[in-house]
């Protein structure tokens, strides 16, 4: 018999498949993994499917398409005012995930710590173990789910060698601001630290907030792999596409990993990508007002319920507070929410070291107004 050591002994099947499973089984509305349940734009399917007609279906150049990753510094550059060079600067990922992983494998070696902010989204961690890393769980301050400053600046020490920051968050809501960015930049100093900034929500923000960008902040930016997701930005979750923006020398050895994890990822999807993006800079211009006002219908129609809702400044996720309907732990609650009301929903601690403080449940809102005009009727019989 093998003598079978798992490498990654905390990990089981991720939550986000528990909970669409048991959505599935008991017919509930799935307000749990973070995904849409409406289409993206009818141009980009559309290009998906002319640049499948017209052959691009063998290998694409290792790094992404050059018309993609030009089409990605143009945009950060029109967004954030910061120029990135497309042929060192930038590179294509499949999905956000891969990116995350390229970063912390080509980066993170044995008994490095990384710091991460609970809830912290769960592929971090195991990432960070693959490498024989250690993350260090820091907690964010609820209500706005700030970062802790004086904890993190406890926790820097010879042996940190990344911090791991996501803004807009998930599962929190919370989002950064600049200041957030400088304070980080002044505690990190001259230290040979890296900053893994996931962005992927970076087009989701609400009340007029700016995203607050690694990618223009002159003292991180230097040490910073920066991550998004066309996920996210084009309603295409399931396309698993993505890309991380980093410095010439960060992102030679991030493209080391990447060429030996995937080597590329799916040609006619960047090919579509590229035109739409050529043809279209409005969509993403959009998504605060259009996600803001699913945030504000949700929240009005969750106002009858005994559901307190906790502030979101961005992502397409609204925590809520259960503590009025019952004592159970957050699992054990999401269970039953799913069960017996067809409700799926998130709970925190499988995204935390130590259990939350407070009762906490994640609802996703990036559904159909009915959908969540539905969701909020049966959350409010609960
Ligand atoms: N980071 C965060 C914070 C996410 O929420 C997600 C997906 N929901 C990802 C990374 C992964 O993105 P992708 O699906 O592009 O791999
Ligand atoms: N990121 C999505 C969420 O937070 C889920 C992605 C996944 O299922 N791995 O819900």
């Amino acid at each position: 018999m093998m003598n079978l050591q798992t490498k990654l002994p905390k990990v089981g099947t991720t939550i986000f498949s528990v909970m669409s499973q048991l959505a599935a089984e008991h017919g509930a509305i799935n307000l749990g993994q973070g995904f849409p349940d409406f289409e993206g734009p009818q141009a980009l399917k559309d290009a998906l499917t002319r640049a499948m007609n017209a052959g691009c279906n063998q290998y694409a150049p290792a790094p992404g398409i050059p018309q993609l990753r030009e089409q990605i510094a143009l945009k950060t550059e029109r967004l954030y005012g910061c120029s990135v060079n497309p042929d060192t600067e930038v590179t294509v990922t499949a999905g956000a995930t891969e990116a995350l992983f390229a970063a912390i494998a080509a980066t993170v070696r044995p008994g490095d710590e990384v710091i991460v902010f609970d809830p912290s989204y769960d592929s971090y961690e195991p990432a960070i173990d693959l490498q024989g890393g250690r993350a260090v769980h820091l907690a964010l301050v609820a209500p706005n789910f700030g970062l802790p400053f004086a904890e993190l600046e406890a926790a820097i020490n010879d042996r940190t060698r990344m911090i791991i920051i996501n803004s807009p968050q998930n599962p929190t809501g919370g989002a950064l601001l600049r200041e957030d960015l400088d304070m980080l930049a002044a505690l990190i100093g001259e230290r040979d630290i890296y900053v893994l900034s996931d962005e992927v929500y970076e087009h989701i923000i609400f009340d007029g907030l700016e995203h607050a960008t690694v990618l223009s902040h002159p003292q991180l930016a230097p040490r910073s792999f920066a991550i998004s997701s066309f996920g996210k930005t084009y309603h295409i979750t399931g396309w698993k596409v993505g890309y991380c923006i980093a410095p010439a020398a960060l992102t030679a050895e991030f493209r080391k990993v990447h060429q030996y994890l995937t080597f590329c990822c799916f040609h006619p999807a960047q090919v579509a990508l590229a035109e739409f993006m050529a043809s279209d800079q409005q969509h993403y211009l959009d998504l605060p007002a259009f996600y803001q006002a699913k945030r504000d219908l949700f929240a009005n129609a969750l106002q009858g319920s005994r559901f307190k809702i906790m502030p979101v400044r961005g992502s397409y996720f609204q925590v809520v507070d259960y503590s009025a309907i019952s004592d159970q732990d957050d699992m054990s609650f999401c269970r039953w929410l799913t069960t017996e009301h067809q409700i799926a929903a998130i709970p925190l601690s499988p995204f935390c070291e130590t259990p939350p403080a407070g009762r906490y449940a994640r609802l996703c809102f990036a559904k159909q107004d009915e959908t969540l005009l539905e969701a909020a009727g049966r959350l409010c019989r609960v």
